[in-house]
């Protein structure tokens, strides 16, 4: 499977298409997931092109997972969740959907059951005070 430049990822990394963007360096862009599992749920997009983990520059995933840590902590702290969960998909039957390295970040909450992957799509004045909120704790 080669790395497909038309994903809808690709394509907010070259501004193409919107995004609740909540962080941005040279590494990665961190943005709010538009069909959240929870409150708080955030994607890293690798700025590497790779389709996902199994095709990607170990040196990028070094790179990477030091923010993936970042966010955790600050999605959690922002929302005041009882815990984060991480989740990374490789090819469809995994789950995959996006064909482009990213990450999840799920703020999970007592008592409060995760959404469906890929469900509703959520309320855009919510999601961008999310993105604030979060980044504020970046
Ligand atoms: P997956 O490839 O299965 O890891 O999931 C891709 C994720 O991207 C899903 O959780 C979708 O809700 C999310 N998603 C799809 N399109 C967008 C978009 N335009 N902006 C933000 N998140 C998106």
């Amino acid at each position: 499977m080669t790395y497909d430049p038309s994903n809808i990822f690709a394509k907010i990394l070259r501004g193409e298409i919107p995004a609740h963007k909540v962080f941005e360096d040279n590494v990665a862009l961190v943005m709010m997931d538009i069909f959240p599992q929870s409150r708080g749920h955030c994607l890293i997009i690798s700025k590497a092109a790779s389709r996902n983990l199994l095709d990607a520059d170990p040196t990028v995933l070094s790179a990477i997972i030091p923010l993936v840590q970042r966010v955790a902590k600050a999605a959690k702290a922002a929302t005041n969740a009882d815990g984060v969960r991480l989740v990374q998909f490789n090819e469809a039957l995994a789950g995959q959907t996006v064909f482009h390295l990213h990450f999840h970040v799920i703020p999970v909450y007592e008592g409060v059951a995760l959404g469906d992957h890929g469900g509703g799509q959520a309320d855009s004045v919510e999601l961008a005070e999310l993105a604030q909120q979060i980044a504020a704790h970046l």
